[in-house]
């Protein structure tokens, strides 16, 4: 019993000198004895040596590599202006791509044979403003721009219908106009009050116009944009405004009504090139 109670005191005062060291510690700052305290230190210097040492291994390396890099650079930057002049000459190319006609927007030839003022074809109302011109087809394979002008003028008679244009383009690329273009047209709906419209003949029922009739399309649309202060966006199709297949060919076949817009533009920007 005496030797356990001695073995228990040697244990109290191990603690008890190990709590006191442990204040001492405390006390200068570190949990660790000094000895361990120089050896974080040491390590901490080769730490920080192997890290200067790393440093500038890796300042070589950069060094070594920079002639790479930079060449690697250069090479992306080429490719990349590559790219971007790629891109620029793809997007110009599609917006430059016309029919080649060369024609501007300087005034066509025009027949004007007014229709007589009357409720169905020409109601001598006044448009607001023209904000646009709209292009149709007149569904009546192989009639000519004449025929078409005499239908409108004839329904003052009380045939039913109201409708007419102010332009009609006929087959042999004459052009009739029935409407002055201050008044109103029965032929593009709700668009009626801001637009000027063009009727266009066909030869059949695929509604594809032949080459006179397109080049004089061009020419009087273009001029009607000039007149106007307005650009190619502005040019629309009867289907744009209620969804009618009008003109037939250009809402079937959407290429074509892009060439012939870009016809319109280039058309437009000619007579800007000349300065008129
Ligand atoms: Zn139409």
């Amino acid at each position: 019993m005496e030797q356990e109670s001695t073995e228990q005191k040697g244990i109290e005062q191990k603690s008890i000198d190990l709590r006191s060291t442990d204040l001492k510690q405390t006390g200068s700052g570190s949990a660790l004895p000094k000895s361990a305290q120089k050896t974080v230190r040491r390590s901490g210097k080769r730490k920080k040596t192997k890290r200067r040492k790393k440093t500038a291994r890796r300042l070589e390396i950069s060094v070594k590599l920079e002639p790479k890099s930079f060449l690697t650079g250069m090479a992306v930057g080429v490719l990349l202006t590559m790219l971007v002049m790629f891109l620029l000459t793809r997007c110009s190319a599609e917006e430059v791509e016309t029919s080649g006609l060369e024609l501007d927007a300087s005034e066509p030839e025009i027949s004007v044979q007014l229709l007589d003022v009357n409720d169905y074809s020409r109601p001598g109302i006044e448009v607001d403003s023209v904000s646009g011109v709209v292009i149709h087809y007149t569904a009546n394979p192989g009639s000519t721009a004449q025929q078409n002008r005499d239908y409108f003028n004839s329904l003052q008679d009380g045939h039913g219908a109201s409708v007419s244009s102010h332009f009609i383009v006929g087959l042999d690329g004459e052009i009739v106009q029935c409407i002055p273009t201050q008044e109103v047209a029965y032929a593009s709906n709700e668009r009626n009050h801001d637009t000027v419209s063009i009727e266009c003949c066909h030869p059949d029922s695929t509604g594809k116009f032949n080459q006179e009739t397109y080049i004089s399309m061009v020419r009087l649309t273009a001029f009607l944009c000039a007149k106007y202060n307005l650009d190619a966006d502005a040019v629309i199709r009867h289907y744009d405004v209620t969804e009618k297949n009008c003109p037939k060919y250009f809402v079937e076949n959407e290429d074509a009504w892009k060439l012939f817009k870009a016809d319109v533009d280039a058309a437009l920007k000619n007579k800007a090139d000349k300065g008129e």
